[in-house]
């Protein structure tokens, strides 16, 4: 038997540790504050020979109502930032259980540009390489340098490159071909010092309309928070619309000749299907539109959950619902859209527990 010097709990509640807050208890709950305690907690699991999740924030997980039966453990390995400067840029390097926002804010602080249009995203930074977190035109694969991490088949610590992470839209190596292999420890971001912000989305573009001088980062910054706020994709106390997991489905990625199928048998009955270039062949669909024509429009209620009042893409927890009905309503949402246009929703969170 392994000795284990860190606490660790029974039966810890995980719904309040996720935004969406649904969900049963974990078996066994640790927090790690230090790389030392990610290897005693794995030991611990390993000894047990219990199954293990690792958790960040909670804001981009579903769990079950039954819980986890394994250990769950919460990554809070917050070291403060440390920042160097190394062939013109300035790279930032932070602990993966820091806070993602409060991150953001001091490069934004440093006048560092490259992170300021991911402002206001929940999460921690450790989060952020699992999906290659992006919005309002800016990507954490653009700016991550290297990516510290715990390689659960060797138990050694490694560290892979922006390259090893095979980063893709909403994606990379950890949510797909090494999902459960590496717990990640820390991450680095290289960053542009002295640069102008990031000011490519429509969104962001309207904001500062009519602006004779250039937005500053920090504007940016401020910027983004405000447009989210509005749309309930950041997280403020009381917004009932805030309690989801962001856009619960991936935008989807056509083949082009699938695309012009589509968009004819839509046009014929008035509707103009809007799409983004993606990669060559392929074109990327907003899945809001999706929803909103197979009849799930912004504030539609089913029980105590629904669609944000706010932002098409947001299934929302009104109060006290459970997991069961999240995925009914997820299920539903996905036979829709398949029976109007024939396309796969792929949901965007990841499920525990079921
Ligand atoms: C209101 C709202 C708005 C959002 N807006 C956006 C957006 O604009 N763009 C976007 O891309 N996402 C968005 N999200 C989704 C979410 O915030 C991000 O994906 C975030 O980076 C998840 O980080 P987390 O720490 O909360 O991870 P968690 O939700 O705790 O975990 C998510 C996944 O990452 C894994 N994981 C977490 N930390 C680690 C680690 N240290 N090592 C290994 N695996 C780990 C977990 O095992 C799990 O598979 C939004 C969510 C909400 C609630």
């Amino acid at each position: 038997m392994v000795s284990i010097s860190m606490l660790i709990r029974e039966q810890v509640h995980l719904a309040p540790l996720t935004t969406l807050g649904v969900g049963g208890p974990a078996r066994y709950f640790a927090e790690a504050y230090t790389e030392e305690d990610v290897v005693e907690a794995v030991e611990f699991a390993r000894s047990r020979d219990l199954p293990l999740f690792v958790l960040g924030g909670g804001s981009n997980v579903v769990i079950a109502d039954r819980g986890f039966s394994g250990l769950v453990l919460k990554i809070a390995i917050g070291n403060p930032t440390r920042s160097v400067t190394t062939q013109g840029r300035v790279v930032f390097i932070t602990g993966a259980g820091y806070d993602w926002d409060r991150f953001v804010a001091q490069t934004v602080e440093a006048d560092c540009a490259g992170l300021e249009c991911l402002s206001g995203i929940p999460g921690t930074v450790g989060g952020t390489p699992i999906q290659n977190v992006g919005a309002y035109g800016q990507e954490v694969s653009e700016t991550i340098q290297q990516v510290r991490v715990l390689d659960l088949q060797s138990m050694q610590i490694r560290t892979l490159s922006n390259v090893d992470c095979r980063f893709a839209y909403r994606s990379s190596i950890f949510n797909t071909s090494e999902r459960g292999r590496y717990v990640i420890l820390q991450v680095s971001f290289a960053l542009r010092q002295g640069s102008k912000p990031t000011l490519r989305y429509a969104d962001l573009q309207q904001f500062f309309a009519g602006r004779s001088s250039e937005p500053t980062l920090t504007e940016a910054r401020d910027a983004v928070r405000e447009i989210r706020r509005r749309k309930a994709m950041l997280i403020v106390p009381g917004d009932e619309d805030s309690h989801s997991v962001g856009s619960f489905f991936k935008n989807p990625i056509v083949p082009h000749d699938f695309f012009e199928q589509l968009s004819a048998r839509l046009l014929s009955a008035g509707l103009q299907l809007p799409s983004y270039p993606a990669t060559d062949g392929f074109r990327k669909l907003p899945a809001a539109w999706l929803l909103e024509h197979a009849g799930f429009t912004k504030g539609y209620s089913k029980g105590r959950i629904g669609i944000s009042r706010k932002h098409a893409l947001a299934i929302v927890n009104r109060g006290g619902a459970t997991a069961a009905e999240i995925i009914a309503l997820k299920d539903e949402v996905q036979s829709r859209v398949m029976e109007r246009f024939g396309i796969a929703l792929e949901p965007e969170p990841l499920f525990v527990g079921f």
